[in-house]
C-alpha cells in the first residue's frame, strides 16, 4: 500500500522532538551553541555533524529507560531558545509534515522548556501560535498547539502556574492541554484543580512508563477525552472497557514505544495492541511522538503496523478516520469538513487495494456507535 499518498493526522507530536536534524546542525553551528554533550572547541573544530548528534539524539531499541530515551532533548531543546529558532523550528515541521500528506497536525511543547534566553513562556507560547498559523496558511495543514505541563515541575510552583496562565487567553490557533514527563512522579490528582479550571481539550500521557491504572486516572481523574499512549492499557478488561464506552481515543506511537521499553511490549512489535484495541471498539490513531528522534513518520508507522498486525485495507481507513474525529479543533464546521475531504480521498486511495473498503468500514463501524 501506498502509506504517502493517504490524507492523515499526527496527533501525538512533540515539537522539540520533530526539529530536523539538519536545523539542529545549521543552529548550533552557526549560533555556537554549547551542552553538556560538547564544547566549544568541538564547534570551532567542526565536529559537530549530523553523525556526531545522531549518537546523541537518535533513539534507539536497547536503551535503557525512558530517562536515556529523553536525553536528546537537551540538544533539541537547546536549539529552541530564541524567537527565530522557534519561528523556524514550527515552520519546517508543518512544512515537513505537508510534504506527506498530514492535513492536521498537533505540536504538542511545554512552553517553560524554551525560557532560558529570557523569553517568558506567555512570549513563547505566542511566537509559537503565531508561527502555526502562517505555517498553517502556508502549507494547507490545521495545526493545533498542545501545551504541556511537566511532572518535572510541582503542580503549585511559580512555573507550572505560569504555564496554566496560558490556556486562558486567545492564539490563532487551538490550544489544548497535555500532561507530559516521567509517570511515576505525579499522578493527576496532584493537578486536578487547575486542570478543573481549565476550557481547553485534555489530552494526557498515560499507560506508556505506567500501567492500565495511569489509563484510568487520566480518564476518570483528569477528564482526557484522547490518552497519549495508553499502550498498556490491556492489562486491565475493565480500562479498555471505559475507553471504548467513553469513546476515548488513544494516541499511539509503536517506534517510541520500543524504544523507550514499554512493558509488555515486545522489540518486533507483533503484539502491538492496536489491532487487538481497533477489534474491542477502542478508538486507535497512529502518531509519531518524536518524528525526527524515533527517525519515523506517520507514513512509516502505518506501514510498520501493517507489516507486524497484518492490517488490511479497512483497518488503515478506520486509524486514519478516527484521527480526522479526534482532532482538537473547537471549530466543528471545519474539523468535519476536513474529516469527510480525507475519507473521500483515502476511500480512493485504499480501493486500489479492497474495492469493497467502504462497506467493510461502514460494517466494522456499528462496533463503535
Ligand atoms: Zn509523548
Amino acid at each position: 500500500m501506498n502509506f504517502e499518498e493517504l490524507y492523515k493526522t499526527d496527533l501525538h507530536n512533540h515539537l522539540d522532538g520533530s526539529i530536523l536534524m539538519s536545523t539542529c546542525v545549521d543552529i548550533i553551528n552557526q549560533q555556537k551553541i554549547v551542552t553538556k554533550h560538547w564544547t566549544m572547541e568541538d564547534i570551532e573544530q567542526g565536529k559537530i555533524t549530523s553523525e556526531f548528534l545522531g549518537q546523541i539524539v537518535y533513539a534507539r531499541t536497547d536503551m535503557k529507560d525512558l530517562l536515556e530515551y529523553l536525553r536528546a532533548f537537551d540538544v533539541t531543546g537547546a536549539c529552541m531558545q530564541t524567537e527565530l529558532n522557534l519561528i523556524r523550528v514550527v515552520n519546517e515541521t508543518i512544512s515537513n509534515a505537508a510534504k506527506s500528506n498530514i492535513k492536521h497536525i498537533e505540536l504538542r511543547y511545554a512552553p517553560a522548556f524554551h525560557t532560558s534566553t529570557g523569553l517568558t513562556q506567555q512570549q513563547v507560547q505566542n511566537i509559537v501560535a503565531k508561527a502555526a498559523k502562517e505555517a498553517s496558511v502556508q502549507f494547507k495543514v490545521s495545526v493545533t498547539i498542545i501545551i504541556c505541563t511537566m511532572k518535572l515541575f510541582a503542580p503549585d510552583s511559580e512555573i507550572t502556574q505560569a504555564t496554566f496562565a496560558l490556556y486562558d487567553q486567545q492564539y490563532p490557533v487551538p490550544i489544548a492541554y497535555d500532561q507530559a514527563g516521567p509517570e511515576c512522579m505525579f499522578q493527576f490528582t496532584d493537578y486536578q484543580k487547575q486542570t478543573d479550571a481549565i476550557k481547553v481539550p485534555i489530552t494526557l500521557h498515560a499507560g506508556e512508563a505506567a500501567g492500565a491504572e495511569a489509563v484510568k486516572s487520566a480518564v476518570l481523574v483528569g477528564r482526557a477525552t484522547r490518552v497519549g499512549h495508553g499502550v498498556r492499557s490491556f492489562e486491565s478488561t475493565e480500562v479498555m472497557e471505559l475507553l471504548r464506552d467513553r469513546k476515548i481515543y488513544l494516541e499511539m506511537c509503536p517506534t517510541s514505544n520500543t524504544q523507550t521499553n514499554v512493558q509488555g511490549i515486545s522489540k518486533t512489535l507483533e503484539d502491538y495492541p492496536l489491532k487487538k484495541y481497533l477489534d474491542f471498539g477502542i478508538k486507535v490513531t497512529l502518531n509519531t511522538d518524536n518524528a525526527m528522534i524515533s527517525r519515523c513518520s506517520v507514513a512509516s508507522e502505518l506501514e510498520l503496523m501493517t507489516q507486524k498486525l497484518n492490517l488490511e485495507p479497512v483497518d488503515i481507513l478506520m486509524i486514519t478516520n478516527f484521527g480526522f474525529e479526534a482532532a482538537f479543533n473547537p471549530n466543528a464546521e471545519e474539523k468535519e469538513k476536513l474529516r469527510e475531504e480525507a475519507f473521500k480521498w483515502n476511500v480512493k486511495c485504499l480501493s486500489k487495494y479492497d474495492p469493497e473498503v467502504e462497506k467493510k468500514f461502514c460494517e466494522r463501524m456499528k462496533l463503535f456507535q
